[in-house]
This record gives structure tokens, C-alpha cells and sequence, in this order.
């Protein structure tokens, strides 16, 4: 049962706007629950943003309230994401920044895939 403790969530923020075709993205995966595009400015071989297509700010507000599909759907299309980009094979590393603190910058909910090279102990 999703848990009450749903964040106010901007309809303006970029990945909203993409969400909504306003924005151009290079689309790596869409499913019915999530969008997977490569990050604007990448900090490994593949960069790859995974976003859920509901309107959740974080990891937080995600796990909290979203429906046992959508979160099965954003999982599936997280390790689709993997594959198709071709990070499986070596390994790769997921990141999802929650919150100011961590640097969260943009308030949607999203999951950064690195791979595609040696990662170090940690990509910030
Ligand atoms: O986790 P954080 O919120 O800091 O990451 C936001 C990411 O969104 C950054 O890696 C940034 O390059 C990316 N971005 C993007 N396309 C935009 C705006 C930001 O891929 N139009």
C-alpha cells in the first residue's frame, strides 16, 4: 500500500517538460512506466538517465507512493536500459541523488546509469 507522504511536485521541472515531448531527449527506452535518455552532460562513456514516467520528485517520493507496477515496470526498464546501451557486460553503476543534500538538481525522480568504462570507487 503506498504510504502518505507525497512531496509537492513541480510540472515545470525539465524531465516533466520532456515527459511531455516540450523538451528533445535522445531516447535510449520508453516503456509504459519510464523513459531512459542519455544525460545532457555525461560523465562516463554511458551516461544514461531512467526516469519514471509518473510524477514522483525522488527516490523517496517513488518508493513511497508509487503503484507495485509502476515500480516493477521502472525496474525492469532500468536493467532493459543496461542492456541495451551495452553497460552490462562490465559492469555498471546506478545512482539516484535524493534530495538538496545528496544534489539532487532536478526534481523528478531519476537514475543515472554509468558504464561503458573502468568506473573508480565513485562517480559524483
Ligand atoms: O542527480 P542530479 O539531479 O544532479 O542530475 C541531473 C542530471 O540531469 C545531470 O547529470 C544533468 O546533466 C542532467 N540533465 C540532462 N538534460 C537536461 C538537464 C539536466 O540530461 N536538460
Amino acid at each position: 500500500m503506498p504510504i502518505d507522504h507525497k512531496q509537492p511536485y513541480d510540472e515545470s521541472n525539465i524531465f516533466a517538460r520532456i515527459l511531455r515531448g516540450e523538451l528533445p531527449a535522445k531516447t535510449v527506452f520508453e516503456s509504459e512506466h519510464a523513459l531512459a535518455f542519455h544525460d545532457i552532460s555525461p560523465a562516463a562513456a554511458v551516461h544514461v538517465l531512467v526516469i519514471p514516467k509518473g510524477a514522483y520528485v525522488s527516490w523517496d517520493d517513488f518508493s513511497a507512493n508509487a503503484s507495485d507496477a509502476e515500480i516493477a515496470g521502472f525496474v525492469r526498464a532500468v536493467g532493459e536500459t543496461a542492456r541495451i546501451v551495452g553497460a552490462e557486460p562490465g559492469g555498471y553503476r546506478l545512482l539516484a541523488n535524493t534530495g538538496k543534500r545528496a544534489g539532487q538538481e532536478v526534481p523528478h525522480l531519476h537514475v543515472h546509469l554509468f558504464g561503458g568504462q573502468p568506473l573508480g570507487p565513485m562517480l559524483a
